[in-house]
């Protein structure tokens, strides 16, 4: 059973994603797909997509672990595993501690933490300033040319180097096509591309790589997992996997901020009876998102359709042109929840909108 006890999701701590905790564990999920891709790999450069919330870092950097290994496992010892690092040598090790001299992880100055690079002293804080400066979501032109600098120096360890962006959208098209030459080019490098969506990248990049595809796991997969990493009983790992869609590191994390099983069920009740204080502590772009799969999943239920993040239970149908309007209203707010001014956005007003 769920838990009695309701709690809300606290402002989002600066808690360390999943994956961070255990870098040394490979999620179950990943080691087919792995094995797989490094089977059939063709391409100096592979160009991963996946959604948010099933491992996609992990598995990039899974593949230049496995490409820098230097005994990588073989069939005989490990079936099912040929091909991926072995997790002993000294250049796992040095993947591991992002230290290892012939990888460079490209990331957002915003997600370096998560990245488990050390966050640079000063990087969020404009000193002398008074105040906190947000630090960049973007990959910037100047990481991509000293990142490339690096590959003309000669080899460290191996005889290959490998570079490794995520998300590769955050490139803007300047830092793109500073890639593209080298891309083209590639000499002793790799890359490992990863991407949500490869729609915002330029052609001409998505053209000089191999596509990848990583989909979430199957259902039970996910919940046993779940379960594994202290998620609650059977039931309550269902339907914090349901309220992600199907994405395990996602229900963890919200697991982790404080989201417990009864309240996403209760949550449809709230919005319907506009309590706002039971979703007071909820970090906004939480309760955006919230709001947004309510809304989509009363949408299919009021078409006559399965919902996808709730149990139909819990949903009430609605008029299709008032949801409609409340979806596109929603969309709006999803655009500036991470933004600083939205912090005293109402939540009040949020709630009230999915009050029909
Ligand atoms: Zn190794």
């Amino acid at each position: 059973m769920v838990s009695s006890t309701r709690r809300s999701p606290t402002p989002r701590a600066a808690e360390p994603r999943a994956q961070t905790d255990a870098p040394r564990e490979l999620l179950p999920w990943l080691a087919e797909p792995l094995r797989h891709t490094l089977a059939t790999q063709q391409a100096h450069a592979l160009l991963l997509q996946a959604p948010p919330g099933v491992g996609q870092f992990d598995f990039a950097v899974e593949l230049a672990r496995a490409w820098l290994c230097e005994t990588p496992q073989d069939q005989r010892r490990v079936p099912g595993r040929e091909g991926l690092a072995c997790g002993h040598c000294s250049s796992c090790h040095l993947v591991d501690e992002r230290s290892h001299p012939d990888l460079r992880l490209l990331v957002p100055e915003a997600l370096r933490a998560e990245a488990g690079l050390p966050v640079e002293e000063g990087g969020g804080d404009a000193e002398g300033e008074g105040r906190k400066r947000k630090p960049s979501r973007e990959i910037k032109v100047d990481q991509v040319r000293a990142a490339l600098d690096f590959a003309e120096l000669t080899a460290g360890r191996a005889r290959l180097k490998v570079l490794l962006l995520h998300p590769a959208e955050a490139m803007n098209a300047v830092a793109a096509n500073a890639l593209l030459k080298t891309l083209e080019e590639p000499g002793a490098l790799r890359f490992v591309l990863s991407c949500g969506s490869t729609d915002s990248l330029l052609p001409t990049i998505r053209s000089r790589c191999q596509a990848v595809r990583l989909l979430p796991p199957a259902r039970e997969q996910a919940l046993v997992w779940l379960q594994s990493r202290g998620v609650g009983d059977a039931q309550e790992a269902q339907v914090l996997l349901d309220a992600c869609g199907g994405r395990p590191l996602e229900a963890l994390q919200r697991q982790r901020e404080g989201m417990d099983a009864q309240a996403w069920r209760q949550f449809p009740q709230w919005v319907a009876s506009g309590q706002s204080a039971a979703v007071s502590g909820w970090p906004l772009p939480v309760l955006v998102e919230a709001l947004s799969k309510l809304c989509h999943d009363r949408s299919l239920v009021s078409l006559g359709l399965a919902p996808r993040y709730f149990t139909r239970s819990e949903l009430a149908a609605g008029d299709l042109d008032q949801l409609t309007a409340w979806a596109a209203q929603l969309r709006r707010h999803a655009r500036v929840a991470e933004h600083p001014f939205s912090a005293g956005l109402a939540v009040e007003a949020l709630m009230l909108g999915g009050r029909f």
